[in-house]
This record gives C-alpha cells, structure tokens and sequence, in this order.
C-alpha cells in the first residue's frame, strides 16, 4: 500500500493556512503532517483539528518550523515575505515539495526562493485557481492583438485585511499584458494614481485597488480604446479554489527534479 503523501502548512492559523490544512484532511491519501504559525500565535500548541473544525488529529502547532519541514514530503507555505524567505531555506534543506503562495514578496525575497529551487521542487504562483491562470494567458493573447491604442488598466479587489498592493495576481497580470505588448512591466507600469497627474501616457499600463469587507479576490484586466472597451474578469467565490490548487501543485510536484514551476506547469498550460 502506498503511504500516505505528508503535507505541512506554515501560517497554519492564518485564512489560507486553515483552509489548506481542510483540504489536505479532506483528500484521501493525503495526510496533515503538522502545521506551524509565528512564535506568540494563540494557536501554538492547539490540536490541529480543532482549529478546522474537526475531531482532534493528535497534531498540534508548533512554532518550530525546522521540526515541521524534518517530518513532511511537502509544504504549503501562504505567510508573509519575511516568513517565507525562511521557510524557502528550510524547504532546500530538508529537500521538501515547497509550495509557495506567499505574495508581495520583494526582489530579495524572491532570489531566496529561486536558490532554494536549485535544491527542490518549488511550485510558486500568486495565484493558485485554474481560473486566474487562464486569465493571465488570455491577457497575453490580447494584449498581443492589440495596439496601444488600447489602454490597460488592471483592477482589483480583495479583503480589508490584505497587507500588500497592487496584489500579486494583479501584478501577475500586468507581467502577461506587458509580455504581450512586448515591454518590459516596470518601464510601462503605474502602480497608483492621485492629485494632477496629467493625462494618461500612451502605452502605460495601470492598476487600480480596492479594499473592502471579505472579498476573496477579483480580478479584471480592462483594453479600453475610443469606441470600445474589452474586459477579462476573474471572480473567487472563496478561499477553497487556491487551497485546492496548492495541494494539488504538492501533488504534482512529487518525485520530480528540483527547479522552480508555477501553476502554469502543474495545471498543464506552460507553452
Ligand atoms: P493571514 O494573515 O490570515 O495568514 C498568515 C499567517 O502566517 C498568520 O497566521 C501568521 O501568524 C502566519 N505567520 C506569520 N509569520 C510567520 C512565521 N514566521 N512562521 C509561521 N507562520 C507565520 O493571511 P492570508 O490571507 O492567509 O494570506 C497569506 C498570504 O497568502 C498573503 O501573502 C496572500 O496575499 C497570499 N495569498 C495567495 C494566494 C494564492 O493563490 N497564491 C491566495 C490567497 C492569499
């Protein structure tokens, strides 16, 4: 009989961490390894289970990630950029499917999970749902067909309690309308607008941000000329789809070579 597939959840009492340990629960022949959160986290030394929900797992939370990474073959980490930089280290040296949904991370930050994959299987996207991901190729395909005539404008919605803007879907967004257009996104991008900033630069692409109540996260890249206007939304009904979509990039990600994939790779649309 096959063992079952341990997987670990950083930020394990966070929004997306209580979701990813569900749906790991939730999915046979899978099993939650552990969990951890940061040191103080009310949810130290809790039963897993009973912070999702269920009959106690016989696992608490700890806040000592190097145990956590020793006992699982993957681990899914939604936390905050300093946290993952950690983790990423972690994830190399246990040699651990690594999982990385952690946005708003910077340059830095980034290079610390690219050295990791050098290491181990690292499955990274700012966005985990089928859905966004096919929006980020459409964008590309439209912003290819298009001139700049049509201006690009990328809006997004989420929570109140979201820490970090443009989010990095949008941003991700941008990257496809920019790879499509041919230039590069930070020579073209506005990041935000306010007082007499003038008419609007041919070729600009912009992002608008909103923040409100407990919106999941939405999505739409807007192509708006004289006379027309082409919009391409995504809408998340709830936190499950990008749970859904980690567990599965861990399930993928087993047994493969070290290197660094997206959900493009996992959800077979990489070109
Ligand atoms: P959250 O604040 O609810 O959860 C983050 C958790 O991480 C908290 O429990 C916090 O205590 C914990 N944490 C912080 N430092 C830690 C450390 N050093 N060790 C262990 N745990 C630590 O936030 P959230 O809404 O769950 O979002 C988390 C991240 O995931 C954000 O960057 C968000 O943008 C991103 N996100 C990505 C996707 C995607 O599909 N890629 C989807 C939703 C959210």
């Amino acid at each position: 009989m096959t063992p079952p597939f341990r997987v670990a959840v950083v930020g394990c009492a966070g929004r997306m961490g209580r979701m990813n340990l569900t749906t790991i629960h939730a999915t046979e022949g899978c099993v939650v390894a552990g969990g951890s959160d940061q040191p103080g986290s009310p949810a130290i030394g809790a039963d897993i289970g009973g912070l999702i929900g269920v009959d106690p797992l016989g696992v608490t939370v700890t806040d000592d990630p190097v145990e956590l990474f020793a006992q699982a073959d993957a681990v899914i980490d939604f936390t905050t950029p300093e946290a993952t930089r950690r983790h990423a280290g972690l994830a190399a040296q246990a040699e651990v499917v690594y999982v990385v949904g952690t946005t708003g991370l910077a340059p830095e930050d980034q290079a610390v999970v690219e050295q990791a994959a050098i290491q181990t299987v690292v499955i990274q996207s700012a966005n985990m749902s089928l859905g966004v991901n096919l929006l980020q190729i459409l964008t590309e395909q439209v912003a290819k067909a298009l001139d700049a005539d049509y201006d690009i404008e990328i809006v997004e919605m989420h929570h109140r309690h979201k820490v970090d803007s443009p989010s990095g879907t949008a941003l991700m967004l941008g990257q496809a309308a920019a790879a499509g257009r041919g230039v590069n996104l930070d020579d073209v991008a506005c990041r935000a607008r306010d007082g007499q900033v003038g008419a609007r630069p041919r070729g600009e692409i912009g992002f608008a941000t909103l923040r409100g109540g407990d919106v999941p996260d939405e999505h739409s890249v807007i192509f708006a000329t004289e006379g027309e206007r082409l919009e391409l939304s995504h809408k998340a009904g709830s936190r499950e789809i990008f749970a859904k979509g980690a567990l599965k990039a861990a399930l993928w990600g087993r047994g493969r070579h070290p290197g660094l994939y997206s959900m493009r790779d996992v959800l077979g649309l990489a070109d």
